[in-house]
């Protein structure tokens, strides 16, 4: 493969690009068809119009796919490049840009506009052929609108806006062509969806489908910005505390769990409560009752402010010590040293876990503890299957939210591995700079991160040059829970609940 070079049409575009890059090759092609070179990465940039009037002058276009008349080009790394640009502070877009072969107003604008296209230019579907398959990117800086043409008062000043936004976004362009290269990438497996998530979900779009929006639920159903966002575009209504719901109202609690006090609250407001609390965190639940009603103090390993930790917790408040680490471990005083039990928060790293457990256990020899750990069965796999991955990538990227204990915990574990690791919320979150010279990148998801997050990284990296994909698989899982029932009566404060 040849290197990378920057195209931009016109001198002023040359000029502008060039001044904010190191080292990137930028070629003048001329204004229109009729540039042709040996095929190579191509990113072309340069000004354009726009086709909505959302798009305002100065503003940022990045083509997913650039059209002509007898052809269309996709562009896979369009949210790389958007994500560098908006990290910039640069307002961007996302979207098709079409070529046309002369400049178009009035209703040939507005058909095009009709297509979906967002900006329209003369150059960027030809130079895609020109790159002969080779990673191809477009970028446009609007100068033009349906509300503002072309030769319009403010023509000039929007053209100098314009090619200040292109300068601006030069930094973006070496980034893209510093990133270009071959790679291998290495899927841990498994990774994803757990059979908790799966449930929680579930939960949720079958109280929707059987009772129509609004459906309540007491905070993020999981751990996940994408998971959160579909369903409320499907009619869920999130809310943090039970007073915000309508008496009578049917409401959903998280995956998470939560303390008796809320079910206690949800039973005096009469609303009609769905628990979705995963069956392994309810096992934890269960394990708190017991060891409590037995008079002992319970170590619950974890994080405290963590939703988890804070309804295991709530089971028996006078009873329960939260102990982040081994630091803490060291420190703890129960009631009675010979009455003593602990618990797990289930999304735990193993090795910082058995670290904490191992101290409570060396300070308090009578101390019982659960038949099996209680990390569950999801964030071991998927803590095995990444630290598996990370030795052998030069990087791993961990697709999860910020907020999710599961992911953050596989970013940390690959670490461990000495590999650079980032927790990225979806694909248009990894920085291009990461990538820049890294062959080998390995690839995980959290249990509560949709697995089309995972396509749609794989799907971007393919943007930038060959791309091989392999499985690293440490096991299969066939773990499947019930759905929780519909129910206006609080739980049995002594069951476990089930899992199928
Ligand atoms: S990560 Fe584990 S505890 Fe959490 S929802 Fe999934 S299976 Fe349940």
């Amino acid at each position: 493969m040849r290197g990378p070079m920057i195209c931009a049409p016109l001198r002023i575009e040359h000029a502008a690009i060039s001044g904010g890059l190191r080292g990137a090759q930028v070629i003048r092609t001329g204004m229109g068809a009729g540039f042709a070179c040996s095929p190579r990465p191509i990113l072309v940039a340069g000004v354009g119009g726009a086709l909505t009037n959302q798009c305002l002058p100065g503003d940022l276009v990045v083509a997913t796919e650039v059209r002509a008349t007898d052809t269309t080009v996709a562009s896979p790394s369009a949210p790389l490049l958007a994500g560098a640009l908006r990290r910039a502070g640069l307002p961007v877009h996302l979207g098709p840009i079409t070529s046309t072969a002369r400049i178009v107003a009035g209703s040939a604008r507005g058909a095009l506009g009709a297509t979906g296209a967002l900006a329209v230019d003369m150059e960027s579907a030809q130079l895609a052929s020109a790159a002969g398959g080779a990673p191809f990117a477009a970028l446009r800086a609007i100068v033009d609108t349906p509300e503002h043409p072309l030769l319009h008062l403010g023509t000039a000043v929007r053209g100098v806006q314009a090619l200040r936004s292109l300068r601006a976004a030069a930094p973006a362009m070496q980034q893209w062509v510093d990133a270009i290269g071959p790679r291998e990438v290495l899927l841990a497996g498994p990774r994803s969806f757990c059979a908790g998530v799966d449930r929680a979900i579930d939960t949720v779009g079958r109280a929707l489908d059987r009772h129509g929006a609004p459906v309540y639920v007491r905070r993020q159903i999981v751990h996940n910005a994408h998971v959160v966002a579909d369903l409320q575009r499907r009619g869920a209504v999130f809310v943090t505390e039970l007073d915000e719901v309508p008496r009578g109202a049917r409401v959903v609690l998280a995956a998470h769990g939560v303390s008796p006090a809320v079910h206690e609250q949800a039973r005096s407001r009469e609303l009609v409560l769905v628990d979705a609390t995963c069956p392994l965190v309810a096992k934890v639940h269960h394990e708190v009752r017991r060891y409590a009603d037995l008079g002992n103090t319970v170590f619950l390993i974890g994080h405290a402010e963590h939703e988890e930790v804070v309804g295991t917790a709530g089971e028996a408040p006078g009873h329960v010590q939260v102990v982040a680490d081994a630091e803490q471990a060291a420190r703890v005083q129960p009631a009675d040293p010979d009455r003593v039990a602990y618990v797990m928060q289930t999304t735990l790293a193993h090795e910082d876990a058995e670290q904490t457990a191992s101290v409570l256990r060396e300070r308090f020899p009578a101390m019982t503890a659960p038949r099996s750990d209680d990390i569950c069965y999801a964030t071991t796999n998927r803590q095995h299957a990444v630290q598996q991955v990370a030795a052998r990538s030069e990087l791993v990227l961990v697709l999860g939210s910020a907020n999710s204990s599961n992911s953050r915990r596989l970013a940390e574990v690959a670490e461990r591995e000495h590999c650079t690791a980032h927790l990225v919320e979806d694909a248009g979150e990894v920085d291009l700079r990461w990538l820049a010279g890294v062959r080998k990148v390995g690839i995980t998801a959290g249990a509560s991160a949709p697995p089309h997050l995972v396509d749609d990284l794989v799907h971007c990296l393919s943007g930038l040059g060959p791309l091989t994909v392999a499985e690293h698989t440490v096991t299969t899982e066939d773990v499947r829970f019930a759905l929780p029932r519909d129910s206006t009566l609080p739980r049995d404060s002594t069951q476990p609940k089930e899992a199928s």
